[in-house]
């Protein structure tokens, strides 16, 4: 990245992750594409610093738009910028420690969704180069998560991964070329929804993730070509699921964590309008985009503050019931709001930015999850021998 880019960066991800945190949103400004830079479309998005940023005016009336986020990327920042000043380190060591985590990308068609998570189909075609420069955060995330579990000694590690795609609310195991639907089901015992029948591939080193994303791309690129507009009506979840056990016993107890790392490439953000606009039956434009509609619902329920313990629909669609342990407050969160920075584009850019500054204002209270027996014993005994300590002090 140039020094002018990181100019905007500012981080704040100093909170303390036991506390309320809010959802942590950043803003990716792609640049204009050889089309725009042809038929003369003009940049309107401006970069003062400090995570701020203002969109011209488009007609001499209306008042320049300025919004602030928690890290703002111009233009010219490179997908290592992402990685080091998004806070993704942040969200993969928490779950590494047992979180459940989710980085995902909102947008609409074309604003640089997959190409800030996995960067360019072609890097999955054949062998990808491991020092391509175009690699996303995905890539990136992955290498980083294994550098960190290498350096720890007090515990041990069990990696899984599986890669889904929901279209048109049916949901397909990217990793199996059957594109059997699969069924979403409530498990009482992780008290949370899981996909049945799902590939998990277990992961001992970072090449068996990388054929996972490479399997999946393939896999997705596969039912792209019976629909023009299928990549952009779908949403994929990657998921690295963390399961750790520690070496040696605190106060006779073997703690096991279950964390969890969500990556979301959305459908892009224009289809809730051309759900409400395309003149379809209710079921069918249901079927567009229910779940990119039942995510906007979530937000706007959970960031309003207003309301106490309203209802959040995470039940309502595929998508957030499968994001509902991330969204619902015990996890951790970090919205990539990907833009384009063009004139023609305005409308769909401010949407975007309106949207993310409602989800930045969602708090969660992250917890780590832990077999519940375990944690139980562990608290108790902690108390037990906090207890002790302050008789000893008397
Ligand atoms: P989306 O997934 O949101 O529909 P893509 O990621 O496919 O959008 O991006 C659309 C096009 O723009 C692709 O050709 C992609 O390579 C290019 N692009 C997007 N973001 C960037 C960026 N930050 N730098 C360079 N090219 C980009
Ligand atoms: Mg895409």
């Amino acid at each position: 990245g140039s020094a002018t880019s990181l100019n905007t960066y500012e981080s704040d991800y100093e909170a303390d992750p036991a506390d309320n945190t809010n959802i942590n949103v950043v803003v990716r400004v792609r640049p204009l594409n050889s089309k725009e830079v042809k038929t003369g479309d003009e940049m309107i998005t401006h970069f003062p610093g400090n995570g701020q940023i203002w969109l011209e005016p488009v007609t001499p009336k209306e008042k320049p738009k300025t919004f602030t986020y928690n890290v703002v990327f111009e233009p010219e920042a490179s997908q290592e910028d992402v990685l080091n000043h998004s806070g993704v380190k942040r969200l993969i060591d928490m779950a590494i420690d047992g979180f459940s985590c989710t980085v995902f990308c909102y947008g609409q068609t074309g604003s640089g969704k997959t190409h800030t998570l996995t960067g360019p189909p072609h890097l999955f075609e054949k062998n990808p180069d491991p020092f391509a420069s175009e690699h996303g955060l995905v890539f990136r995330s992955f290498l980083y998560l294994f550098d960190q579990i290498q350096n720890r000694n007090d515990f041990h590690f069990v990696l899984k991964a599986s890669f889904l795609e929901i279209y048109n609310e049916k949901v397909i195991d990217l990793l199996n070329t059957s594109r059997k639907p699969l069924a979403v089901r409530w498990s009482k015992k992780s008290r949370g929804f899981f996909v049945e029948n799902l590939f998990m591939v277990e992961c001992e080193e970072f090449d068996d993730l990388l054929a996972v994303l490479e399997e999946g791309m393939r896999n997705r690129a596969v039912g792209r070509h019976n629909m023009n507009e299928y990549s952009s009506r779908s949403h994929t979840i990657l998921t690295v699921h963390i399961t750790s056990e520690q070496k040696a016993s605190e106060q006779g107890v073997f703690i096991s964590r279950h964390g969890k790392l969500n990556f979301v490439d959305l459908a892009g953000s224009e289809m809730t309008k051309k759900t409400h606009s395309e003149g379809k039956t209710l079921e069918e434009a249901n079927n567009i985009n229910k779940s990119l509609m039942v995510l906007g619902y979530c937000i706007a329920s959970l960031s309003d503050l207003k309301k106490k313990s309203g209802h959040i629909p995470y039940r309502d669609s595929k998508l957030t019931k499968l994001l509902a342990d991330s969204l619902a407050g015990n996890g951790v969160t970090l919205m990539i709001a990907c833009i384009s920075p063009a004139k023609s584009n305005m409308s769909e850019t401010l949407n975007t930015l309106r949207y993310a500054a409602r989800a930045k204002r969602i708090k969660t209270k992250p917890v780590v999850v832990m077999d519940p027996r375990e944690a139980l014993i562990v608290s108790l005994k902690r108390e037990v021998g906090a207890l002790r300590e302050e008789n000893m002090q008397l």
